[in-house]
């Protein structure tokens, strides 16, 4: 990381304009948490003490309901309706934004299931294209579906190899996962009470279980 440099207001201003979190905001500065948090929180905010607090509250509001727009992401909407080819775009990013951006509710569509697991918070969810063609992000084409109802509506999720695999007699690898927390599941284990605040971590998030 570069030699930290200050950070303006207007600078500040504009990264959380196009981030829901105060980490989220240091990523786009591509700056470390601590020292955006250091230069955030000299700063006057209308409606908080400081800039910093103005951002954690927003954050804690949940799924916004605007898109974002401008930066160097595509506006989910062109996606969506088709005016933006998706190949050129990591599917598994844009599921996140189709999730934290408000146009899929992150549970099955048939049954509901939304739970985590306990090591990475990840949920079984997969994201099916009725029509079969994975570049057409169309509201009515998208679903997310639980592993079951993938497997009872759509097809196999794991090969026969993998099966296989799963079921040998060779014990079970608790292979040591690194893995970095998101803002937006961290955001919501807070809401559910399921974790702390951001502030009371330190600044490197990366965990090892
Ligand atoms: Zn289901």
């Amino acid at each position: 990381m570069p030699k930290p440099k200050p950070l303006s207001k207007e600078l500040i201003k504009g990264a959380m304009s196009q981030t829901l979190s105060n980490r989220a905001a240091a990523r786009y500065l591509n700056c470390s948490y601590q020292h955006y948090k250091k230069w955030a929180k000299l700063y006057e905010s209308d409606t908080h003490d400081n800039l910093f607090e103005q951002h954690k509250n927003q954050s804690g509001k949940g799924i916004p309901k605007f898109l974002r727009s401008g930066g160097k992401e595509p506006a989910l909407t062109d996606i969506i309706e088709g005016r933006i080819d998706a190949s050129s775009f990591s599917p598994e990013k844009i599921k996140y934004r189709l999730i934290t951006e408000g146009h899929l509710l992150e549970e099955c569509a048939i049954c509901k299931f939304n739970e985590r697991r306990v090591s990475d918070y990840k949920m079984p969810l997969l994201l099916n294209f009725k029509d079969g063609n994975k570049k057409n992000y169309r509201k009515e084409n998208i679903e997310l579906l639980c592993y079951n109802h993938y497997f009872l509506t759509v097809g196999d999720i794991f090969s026969d190899k993998q099966i296989k695999g799963i079921e040998d007699h060779v014990p079970v690898n608790q292979a040591t996962v690194e893995w970095e927390m998101d803002d937006y599941t961290r955001q919501r284990l807070v809401e559910l009470g399921l974790d702390k605040p951001e502030e009371e971590y330190g600044s490197d998030l990366i965990s090892k279980i």
